[in-house]
């Protein structure tokens, strides 16, 4: 650290993002992304935009969010873009955490930081014991609220009749249900937000759309939110999402048939890959996104990961107390599936 750097910024902790590891090829199942490349018309699409990519992009990101629009079956006017989800997300915490921000001690990591970074009190409730949300937790809270549906790590998901019961008990504060993995088999809440103007939603194109590269998220909801939203965004960057990232993930959800069949196509192996693991001893979570969250009584979360490790599988492992018995892989390929597999039965038998 500088002598020059801000009071206020002398205290944080980053967010560690998962491994990018550039020194051997490893089959990558750590950071949830797609095991299918971006389709050829979605590369293209980009190219030609880079081509003009002297020019500034359109800083409202018009066609993009006219598209999405019509995908969400939302107005324009209820969705914003943003440069992958996080940012978004950033600015939830900056704008609607003048009362706390209530969020699940498990979950995506990054939300603690998010509340650090604004200066915003975080009221974190415990998971259940077995690792599930119990929406009662969540009801009446007087402060905004962020859940991710499915949770992650664990992947499990609530019942658009438990959001619906979060929302309505919390008119008064924004509820944001981050769906990053729904299209791998929750029910989005989007329907709801008809009833609620206090419900926003968060996707992004890099798990379910195959363009984790290319940072493109969106938040989704009443006008008043997005108008909210869009005064820190054009504060910020008002060219946050890249000439390259708005034709791609254009591109991508012209392409949204084919993205959603893709990820049907990851949730049957996911069911395959469970099943395959809970033969061999491991306790899985119930997950209906693209990774898996599971346990072995015979070998620590840390020894599974550092062995599959040296057999060139990254895999994602956390050391918080609660949850450093396990392991989280993301669901890839059949193949790579079998890779891990037989890789995980090696170190089982090792023992
Ligand atoms: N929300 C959740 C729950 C996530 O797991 C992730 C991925 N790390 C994100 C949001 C951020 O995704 P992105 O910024 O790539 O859109």
């Amino acid at each position: 650290m500088s002598r020059f750097l801000h009071n206020k910024y002398a205290a944080l902790t980053a967010y560690t993002p998962g491994e990018q590891p550039q020194d051997k090829q490893y089959i990558k199942l750590n950071t949830n992304e797609s095991p299918f490349p971006p389709t050829q018309a979605v590369v293209l699409a980009a190219g030609e935009a880079a081509a003009r990519a002297h020019l500034y992009c359109d800083p409202d990101v018009r066609l993009l969010r006219r598209k999405a629009a019509e995908v969400f079956e939302v107005g324009v006017d209820n969705v914003l873009a943003f440069n992958g989800s996080d940012e978004v997300l950033y600015f939830i915490f900056a704008a609607f955490g003048q009362q706390g921000i209530a969020f699940p001690d498990i979950s995506y990591g990054f939300y603690p930081v998010f509340a650090k970074a604004n200066g915003v009190e975080a009221k974190v409730i415990p998971l259940t014991r077995d690792l599930r949300i119990d929406p009662d937790d969540y009801l009446d809270l007087g402060m905004c609220i962020v859940i991710a549906n499915p949770n992650a790590p664990t992947g499990i998901c609530l019942a658009l009749d438990d959001i619906e019961r979060i929302v309505a008990s919390n008119r008064s504060h924004v509820v944001a249900v981050d769906e990053a993995y729904i299209d791998f088999g929750g029910d989005s809440a989007l329907p709801l937000l008809k009833k609620f103007d206090n419900l926003l939603i968060i996707r992004t194109l890099s798990k379910s759309h195959s363009l984790a590269g290319a940072r493109i998220g969106f938040g989704i909801g009443a006008k008043d939110i997005m108008d909210d939203l869009d005064l820190l965004r054009c504060c910020v960057n008002p060219y946050n999402v890249s000439a390259m990232g708005q034709a791609a993930a254009l591109q991508a959800l012209q392409e949204n048939d084919l993205n959603l069949k893709r990820c049907r196509q990851i949730a049957r192996i996911r069911e395959h890959t469970a099943q395959t693991m809970k033969n061999m001893g491991f306790e899985v979570t119930p997950s209906l996104a693209n990774f898996l969250f599971a346990k072995h009584s015979q070998v620590t979360g840390e020894a599974l990961y550092a062995g599959l490790r040296e057999k060139g599988i990254l895999v994602r492992w956390f050391s918080t107390p609660r949850i450093r018995d396990h392991i989280r892989v993301t669901v890839g390929s059949h193949q790579q599936m079998e890779m891990f597999l037989s890789a995980a039965r090696d170190i089982l038998e090792d023992r």
